[in-house]
């Protein structure tokens, strides 16, 4: 039986491949250069197929990819039904923030029980944080470039991943407010688990013994 693993370019294609290297499994081209979607690899029944970030889960979910890895942002927006997330790769790490323009006053803000703005293409994970907390907001859903929010007066504050902080420091934005730390997992289709667990449990396990502590 084949495998097929869903993966999307950039980082974590570039920071899955040494887990996969550990499974003894290496792509035969690299979809920066290739620009195909579909790409071998050295074992004839193990392919990968590269897809947006987000889409990830939607193929995994409906078994047009066995396995596929995938930030847990992107799985907390998709809700995760239909799949089974059994390692925390910690790839791709960085933080979900609320971030505003320099010298907004976000905390006077919400104790004021003013009724913020945000946007974010993360509206599921900024709903339930803001939930949580007892702010309310209008949330508007932005697809990239959520940085450019603020500055043009679409938004008082955004909600968006942070790595090195420089993206927002460019921008005269600041974080002010952590929502919650973000890696990337592996998941698995739940029905291919059963099916196919006599090729994907060895695989699973090697991937999981490689990850770094
Ligand atoms: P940085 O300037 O390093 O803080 O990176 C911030 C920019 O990179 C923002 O536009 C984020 O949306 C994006 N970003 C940071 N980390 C990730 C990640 N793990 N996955 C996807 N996008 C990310």
């Amino acid at each position: 039986m084949s495998i097929t693993i869903a993966l999307s370019k950039g980082r974590i294609f570039e920071e899955t491949l040494p887990l996969l290297a550990a499974a003894g499994i290496e792509p035969l081209e690299s979809p920066d250069s290739s620009r195909k979607l579909i790409i071998d690899t050295n074992h004839a029944e193990i392919r990968l197929i590269i897809v947006r970030a987000t889409d990830v889960p939607t193929y995994v979910q409906y078994g047009a990819a066995d396995i596929g890895v995938a930030g847990h942002d992107v799985l907390l927006e998709h809700g995760g039904a239909g799949l089974y997330q059994p390692v925390d790769l910690r790839i791709a790490q960085c933080r979900l923030m609320v971030a505003t323009r320099v010298g907004f006053d976000y905390e006077a803000a919400v104790r004021q029980g003013a009724r913020l703005r945000v946007a974010t293409k993360y509206t599921e994970s900024a709903r339930q944080h803001f939930a949580k907390k007892g702010v309310h907001v209008d949330l508007i859903k932005l697809y990239g470039s959520m940085e450019l929010a603020p500055l043009v007066g679409l938004a008082d504050a955004i909600v968006d991943l942070v790595s090195t902080g420089s993206t927002l420091k460019a921008n005269q934005l600041v974080a002010v407010e952590h929502v919650l730390d973000v890696s990337s997992r592996l998941v698995v289709n739940q029905a291919a688990l059963k099916l196919k667990r006599k090729q994907l449990q060895p695989l699973l396990d090697q991937i999981a013994s490689a990850i770094s502590c």
